[in-house]
């Protein structure tokens, strides 16, 4: 083969042939030509037969993410135009919802996109460039977006630590369009949330959370008039739902205090009363819930959704230590047939380890919990079988004695 190209070592090929979407140094064996950080190259297996096309970046420890398995697709402009659509067409109910104007457009590997993140807030798309392989494709892809969905303004927020293993440094800021107003109001599930495109943790608002949220609310809403607790609350979404279903009081405890003022904003635009129906505490969960016990306060439901503990291998067991903290002092605040809906979004603790903390946290706290639903991402957020390693949002909802 004269075209630049990548061959494996021996015994390597597996999980490309299982269409694993990355190929790790280890595996190369050596690459041919002078393909640039960024080409798209075919992959070949020790016995030079063709497997894959992905693109390349000698700086990253996942030297390749492929793209395609069929040798006469091209990676042209037209295939990720293809792909754009693809995606987009599986989100089409979301589209169609009266209700919904905020969701996950593009899911990365799983949505056969290595690398790219593209979530629309009502008129808007935010993107995210992972990898040096869609970073440099950023001109392509944003005209791609423009002609497909026709947004106001498209807001890249790469800035996330994950591009430093690629070698690219965090970036932000407006790429095509109108900038988006601050906040911008968007509707999920009917309730309304302002986000800041520029300033918001991730890409503006927790999209992953969305059919969680409702799934909560289903269950509280059986029981009018609960005092709820919200830790990690972020800007309140959980909040907004919960005395939507009911709800009689809800605390909202974050560290950060402008993710707090957010959650009362979003509460009176919800018409709720911020002073007399809701709380916003700014503190430490774990110092916060100490205290709360120490007080002997008591709710009916407990919100646990924290930021990602374990994010490598060597973390997990002090991640586990923190899940299992958390949720044994929210345990003690619960009432006897309290909820307690816990999250975990370390990808490297698995829905069946979590569950084992929650057990010992509730044998730890002499209290019988019952598993009365399970959570995971929304459906825009699809994990690809083949890629498990997309899958990192799980969770508990526990009737809890
Ligand atoms: N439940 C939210 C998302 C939570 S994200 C939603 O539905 O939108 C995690 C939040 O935890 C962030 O807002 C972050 O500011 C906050 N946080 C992180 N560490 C914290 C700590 N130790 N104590 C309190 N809040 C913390």
């Amino acid at each position: 083969m004269k075209e630049p190209h990548v061959v494996l070592k021996p015994g390597k090929d597996k999980p490309l042939r299982q269409r694993h979407p990355w190929v790790f140094s280890g595996a190369l064996a050596h690459i041919v030509g002078e393909p640039a950080d960024g080409d798209v190259v075919p992959v070949l297996d020790a016995n030079g037969q063709w497997l894959a096309r992905g693109y390349l970046n000698r700086r990253s420890q996942i030297t390749l993410r492929l793209l395609t398995w069929q040798q006469d697709e091209a990676v042209d402009d037209e295939f990720w135009r293809r792909r754009l659509q693809q995606a987009i067409r599986a989100r089409q109910a979301l589209a169609a919802s009266q209700t919904t104007d905020a969701y996950r457009l593009v899911n990365a590997e799983s949505d056969g996109l290595p690398g790219l993140i593209v979530d629309r807030y009502g008129d808007w798309l935010v993107v995210q460039l992972l990898t040096v392989g869609v970073a440099q494709r950023q001109a392509l892809l944003v005209r791609l977006l423009n002609e497909l969905l026709a947004p106001m303004g498209i807001y890249e927020r790469s800035d996330v630590d994950v591009r430093s293993h690629e070698g690219l440094p965090p970036v932000s800021g407006l790429l095509s369009g109108a900038a988006p107003p601050a906040p911008l109001w968007v509707s999920e599930n009917g309730l309304q949330f302002g986000v800041s495109l520029a300033e918001g943790q991730k890409t503006g608002f927790y999209l992953d959370q969305r059919e969680n949220r409702a799934h909560f609310a289903v269950t509280l809403a059986t029981m009018p008039g609960a005092r709820v607790l919200n830790c990690f609350s972020y800007s309140g979404a959980f909040a907004v739902y919960a005395l939507t279903a009911g709800a009689a009081h809800v605390t909202n405890l974050d560290s950060s205090y402008a993710a707090l003022l957010l959650a009362e904003e979003n509460l009176r635009r919800n018409r709720f009363d911020p002073d007399t129906q809701a709380d916003g505490l700014a503190g430490d969960v774990f110092q916060v819930l100490r205290d709360l016990r120490g007080q002997r306060a008591s709710f009916d439901a407990v919100i646990l959704d924290p930021p990602k503990f374990a994010h490598a291998q060597a973390q997990v067991s002090a991640a586990t230590r923190g899940y299992k903290d958390i949720n044994l002092l929210a345990l003690h605040l619960l009432r006897p047939g309290g909820l307690l809906a816990t999250f975990s979004c370390s990808g490297l603790v698995s829905a069946d380890l979590f569950q084992k903390v929650i057990f010992g946290a509730a044998l730890d706290a002499g209290r019988e919990a019952q598993i009365i639903g399970r959570f995971t991402h929304s459906a825009d957020h699809p994990v690809l079988l083949s890629f498990p390693e997309g899958e990192y949002l799980k969770g508990l909802l526990c009737r809890v004695w």
